[in-house]
């Protein structure tokens, strides 16, 4: 027991949250009773007893400095005792106890780190992206860039909340293993040919796990000339997943010339209505414009646009787009139906309700 004192403590694993729950939040736990919008960004939580707590919305820039995380930690202190949270999506929300507080948060959010206040209600939240080039080995294109010139575009729709049908969530991913997940809206890159196996460089990998990591069993060993053990790729099998890259580096799979971006829809975790979706893929082929994206851009903004008029009141993107039909969707928004939305893998028995080729 002696020993076991003098020990650090644990600091791995999920911290207990309830040790950081603004003192509102605590004192009133399990006894909320409602909650309502006040206006673009800003919402308010009542409990039984009358306490009413009041949350501030702001999109973040997602990629912070030390010097930004000061500068919001100091508006929380001067007006949140101390209290904010950030959302999965890299909202940062300030909590607020005072209604009068309100307000002049606002103006510092807005004037002191140049965020917009926003993304509740029938919104675009903020977008999530990837870890990209900050963390990952593999990215074939800058999720955070893409993500930053998307919601320039999309500032209208963030900082109001009643443009849409229903809310609007966006995800950029950098490669096809789709770190940002499944959304209403995501964004895709995707490559289009095999791994170009550099084989003076293969040795420093694990060949065992490289061939291990290939869901589709593309991967083999191979002996060379010399005799010594080395990798090929068998082409036919191979689905430009990258995930082998990830695994050795030197099975380089990215190609600026050819890899292209994609969008899929109709992807959401919650459990309204129809239940959690899979997305699928609608538009294909957009090119990987750096550094403002301006195809996705405008592909995006013509998705909303025809939402915008034929979506009914809260219905979710996959919603609406499994009522009016594929075939509607592709008339509408005017994008090209190709044999790339079709799912014909052996697997596509089992998938066939998440691709876009069914209900045509
Ligand atoms: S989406 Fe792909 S490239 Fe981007 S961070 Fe995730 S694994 Fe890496
Ligand atoms: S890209 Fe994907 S499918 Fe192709 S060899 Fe690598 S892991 Fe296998």
């Amino acid at each position: 027991m002696a020993r076991a004192k003098k020990m650090a403590p644990r600091d791995n694993g999920a911290p207990d949250y309830k040790k950081n729950l603004h003192p509102l939040m605590a004192k009133n736990y399990g006894k909320w009773s409602y909650h309502e919008k006040l206006r673009p960004g800003v919402l308010v939580h009542g409990a039984e007893n009358g306490d009413r707590l009041y949350t501030v919305r702001a999109g973040s820039p997602r990629t912070l400095s030390v010097d930004k995380v000061r500068q919001i930690c100091d508006i929380a202190d001067k007006y949140c005792q101390g209290h904010l949270r950030f959302t999965s999506r890299a909202n940062v929300e300030f909590l607020l106890a005072n209604e009068a507080d309100i307000d002049p948060l606002i103006k510092e959010v807005n004037e002191t780190l140049g965020f917009p206040v926003g993304g509740t209600g029938h919104s675009i939240s903020n977008i999530v992206h990837t870890q990209g080039w900050l963390h990952c080995n593999l990215p074939g294109t800058d999720a955070a860039g893409s993500v930053k010139a998307l919601m320039d575009l999309l500032y209208e729709e963030f900082v109001t909340d009643d443009s849409l049908p229903a809310r609007v969530k966006i995800s950029a991913s950098c490669c096809q293993i789709n770190c940002g997940g499944q959304a209403d809206i995501s964004i895709n890159l995707q490559h289009h040919h095999p791994p170009r196996i550099k084989p003076e460089g293969v040795g420093v990998c694990e060949l065992p796990k490289v061939v291990a990591i290939c869901p589709v069993a593309a991967i083999r060993p191979r002996q060379d000339e010399t005799g010594k053990t080395t990798l090929e790729v068998v082409d036919e099998k191979c689905m430009y997943c990258g995930a082998c890259h990830g695994q050795c580096p030197t099975m380089e799979i990215r190609d600026a010339k050819t890899d292209t971006l994609s969008i899929w829809l109709g992807g959401k975790t919650a459990s309204t209505r129809k239940g959690p979706s899979f997305m699928r893929l609608a538009v294909w082929g957009l090119p990987n414009n750096t550094p403002r994206w301006p195809e996705v851009g405008a592909a995006v903004r013509k998705i909303l646009d025809v939402y915008k008029q034929t979506g009914r009141p809260y219905e979710r993107i996959g919603e609406w787009v499994d009522r009016i039909g594929w075939k509607r969707f592709f008339e509408l928004t005017g994008f090209p139906f190709t044999k790339y939305h079709i799912d014909d893998s052996p697997l596509a028995r089992s998938t066939f309700n998440t691709s876009s080729h069914v209900r045509l």
